[in-house]
């Protein structure tokens, strides 16, 4: 049986904090608010694998008012989705991943992220497309107020 699951999700830049997206650490003069690390990539990932396996989403399973997600390592939640998916019998077909960024330029960063989320996922790599867009400027994305990212992911259930 075939699943499909979407997952979106935005954060705001702020300064003073450091831009994490897929467990990189990115150059950048502002990093993005939140109560874990804020990185917004996994956590559009997360959803969409909570979605497609018909398991909620991050907030249920890791609330932003529990303090023991304050600084969460995002990629180390990721690892527990996976588990949980894994357990309901799902096995990751392939993710795709748009970033919707106004500045920084992530091309150099593209591989290591795939990389790191395929560690992670415990899938190889040519299993996990990650691009990015800009928004041409417009909106609070293009005023460099903010990041969003939206996943898709598909999922095969084996048992
Ligand atoms: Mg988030």
């Amino acid at each position: 049986m075939l699943r499909v699951g979407q997952g979106f999700d935005f954060h705001k830049l702020v300064s003073g904090r450091r831009l994490i997206l897929a467990g990189v650490h990115v150059s950048y003069e502002k990093g993005l608010d939140g109560h874990s690390d804020a990185d917004v990539l996994t956590h559009s990932v997360m959803d969409a694998l909570l979605g497609a396996a018909g398991l909620g989403d991050i907030g249920l399973h890791f609330p932003d008012t529990d303090q023991q997600f304050k600084d969460a390592d995002s990629m180390e939640l990721l690892k527990k989705v996976c588990r949980l998916i894994r357990e309901k019998g799902f096995e990751i077909e392939n993710v795709d991943i748009t970033i919707f960024a106004q500045e920084p330029k992530l091309h150099p960063y593209r591989k290591t992220m795939e990389d790191n989320l395929a560690h992670a996922m415990g899938i190889s790599n040519d299993r996990i497309n990650l691009k990015a867009t800009t928004t041409e400027k417009l909106g609070f994305i293009g005023r460099r107020e903010g990041l969003g990212s939206s996943a898709i992911v598909l999922l095969i259930q084996k048992h």
